[in-house]
């Protein structure tokens, strides 16, 4: 597969550009990154990168195909138990999961027929070039002490999506690591 990078620190090289890199990290599609916490029963996983990972797309959607395909991708990441497998013995379930983008808006990312939907709340207007997707999921796990790692199913469910930088912070201690669809599992 292609592998394109673009960084979008260049887009913003007027007065803006200050904001933007501060709240910012580098923009590169095929690239996510994963904060991973392990605290008692609790696992939190946030997962930030380029929309264009995720879909076929970066800006606000025009067309109905395109609204689907936020759709879809929505449902896609709010079935997160499939997407981060735990092991069995550690009975984990998804407790909550959200979803943020400036250029979506709120809307088209909710459950159908939840309160978000009604609250009119639309992407950025501006000529974006580029956008980012966050998604944060918090699980709870009945026997944390069988929790020893994690199978990371995004890249065959997302195949833009290459290649994953992860910090993580567990009862272990910090370590850092790289994912990739050859090498998906997380073991701490
Ligand atoms: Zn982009």
């Amino acid at each position: 597969m292609n592998k394109i990078l673009v960084f979008c620190a260049v887009i913003g090289s007027f007065w803006g550009f200050e904001s933007f890199a501060s709240t910012h990290e580098a923009h590169e599609h095929g690239l996510a990154r994963m904060d991973l916490v392990v605290e008692g029963k609790e696992v939190e996983i946030e997962i930030s990168g380029a929309l264009d990972n995720f879909l076929s797309f970066e800006h606000k959607p025009e067309t109905d195909a395109q609204r689907k395909e936020v759709r879809d991708m929505a449902a896609l990441m709010r079935n997160a138990g499939a997407l981060f497998v735990f092991p069995a013995e550690a009975r984990c379930r998804l407790e909550k999961l959200s979803l943020d983008s400036e250029i979506l808006g709120k809307d088209l990312l909710a459950p159908e027929g939840s309160k978000q939907r009604d609250a009119h709340e639309h992407g950025r207007e501006a000529h974006e070039d580029h956008g980012d997707l966050d998604a944060d999921a918090s699980f709870i796990c009945l026997s944390p002490e069988k929790l020893t790692g994690v199978t990371v199913n995004m890249f065959s469910v997302f195949p833009n999506l290459r290649r994953m930088e992860v910090r993580m912070v567990t009862p272990k201690g910090q370590k850092a690591a790289e994912l990739s669809p050859e090498a998906n599992i997380l073991r701490w």
